[in-house]
């Protein structure tokens, strides 16, 4: 076994192993035949005994393409943009950042960027990096750049005041290698203030949400864990909370003067992670049975074809046998197949059409606003939380 990617102990022990998953959950593919012959790979999660990180030890980066086709915006829906616009007015103004030069690492299509730099009263420029980035390169009249490659080293001449990196740093199986590379880029910004948001692995054993664990996502952090990775990579935390529901960590951090000791506690991470194997078996030996009643009863759909959704049916309905169709808003998703077991995306309003009874949801926290969106659609279907 490999030595741990954070804090290079020996100690390391895996935990669960999941054999030919798609090494894919945010791509959407045009037909079946290709949705079907997406790559696959092993998940062989390990847990650090001394830090708590957790990682897939059978990572394999080359089977990857983050193309102009991937595509995990979940903007789509209400109330995941609204926690995006709480979190861009709390960056604004309770950590006034303002009149400041914003870099963003791995940007994506540059929408959370924007709200920091749009508003011009603020005096705010950003410089998104991404290498998937597709769009115009320089927006609102210069204040916004965007730069199709990774922020490292080579960046030092951009001054930051403030870096942000959300939702990065669990694809990448060498995490201290993006730190210190956003560490070094920082050489002339010692006032730079970092922020970076990324899912909370504990949220995900202590909930038991079997499909939080995916090929995309090498690299999973407890609060503690991503302190050290920061502490290891020269960085002062300054503080890291539970947002989003508890499900992400957000974490401050600055530039210190001399660089810091770094802590480690692995906590009862190591306890939770083997105890969730043990249910894991058991909760999709449930699920499979549920699903195949509730198909008795009616056609039955999934509600997101985001990573959780693809990861559900893909462990639950690899055949496609039981599942009808997954159902998202994004309209980009709709028309196409999930990678692995090609179900066809919709929208909810085809539900009606295809007979559907029972929606099964992938995220509780939509299920007002999708409960809603049913009722306006005059959809009888029985929406159940996962
Ligand atoms: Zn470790």
């Amino acid at each position: 076994m490999q030595k741990c990617p954070v804090c290079s102990s020996n100690l390391v022990s895996p935990f669960l192993l999941r054999g030919s998953v798609p090494v894919h959950q945010n791509l959407v593919m045009c037909d079946r035949i290709s949705a079907l012959e997406i790559n696959r790979g092993s998940l062989n999660l390990a847990v650090c005994e001394d830090c708590g990180f957790i990682f897939n030890a059978d990572f394999d980066g080359s089977k990857l393409s983050y193309g102009k086709d991937y595509d995990n915006t979940q903007t789509y829906s209400p109330s995941f943009e609204s926690y995006i616009c709480e979190l861009a007015r709390s960056l604004i103004y309770d950590k006034n950042v303002q009149n400041c030069s914003i870099v963003e690492v791995g940007c994506g299509k540059g929408s959370f960027l924007r709200k920091l730099v749009e508003s011009e009263e603020l005096g705010n420029q950003g410089y998104g990096f991404d290498p998937s980035y597709v769009g115009e390169e320089t927006v609102l009249d210069g204040r916004l750049k965007f730069e199709k490659r990774y922020y490292d080293s080579e960046c030092a001449n951009i001054h930051a005041d403030v870096v942000v990196c959300r939702h990065a740093i669990e694809h990448v199986p060498d995490p201290l290698n993006l730190l210190s590379s956003v560490r070094q880029a920082l050489v002339n910004s010692p006032q730079a203030r970092v922020f970076f948001e990324t899912p909370c692995v504990e949220w995900i054993l202590r909930n038991q949400v079997i499909w939080d664990f995916f090929y995309e996502h090498c690299s999973y952090f407890t609060s503690q864990s991503l302190a050290t990775a920061f502490e290891v990579s020269g960085f002062k935390v300054e503080s890291v909370h539970h947002v989003f529901g508890g499900q992400y960590l957000w974490l401050e951090a600055t530039i210190p003067a001399q660089q810091p000791a770094a802590t480690k506690n692995p906590a009862s991470i190591s306890i939770l992670a083997k105890q969730f194997a043990t249910s894991e078996r058991e909760l999709i030996g449930k699920w499979e049975i549920k699903i195949q009643e509730l198909a008795s009863q009616g056609k039955v759909a999934l509600w997101g074809a985001g990573a959780k959704g693809v990861t559900f049916a893909n462990t639950i309905d690899p055949d496609g046998k039981w599942i009808d169709c997954i159902v998202d808003l994004n309209p980009n998703k709709q028309g196409k197949y999930i990678p692995g077991t090609a179900h066809p995306i919709v929208s909810y309003q085809q539900m009606g059409d295809r007979g559907i009874t029972t929606a099964i949801l992938m995220n509780p926290n939509y299920y007002e606003e999708n409960s809603a969106l049913l009722k306006a659609a005059n959809l009888n279907i029985d929406l159940l939380v996962e």
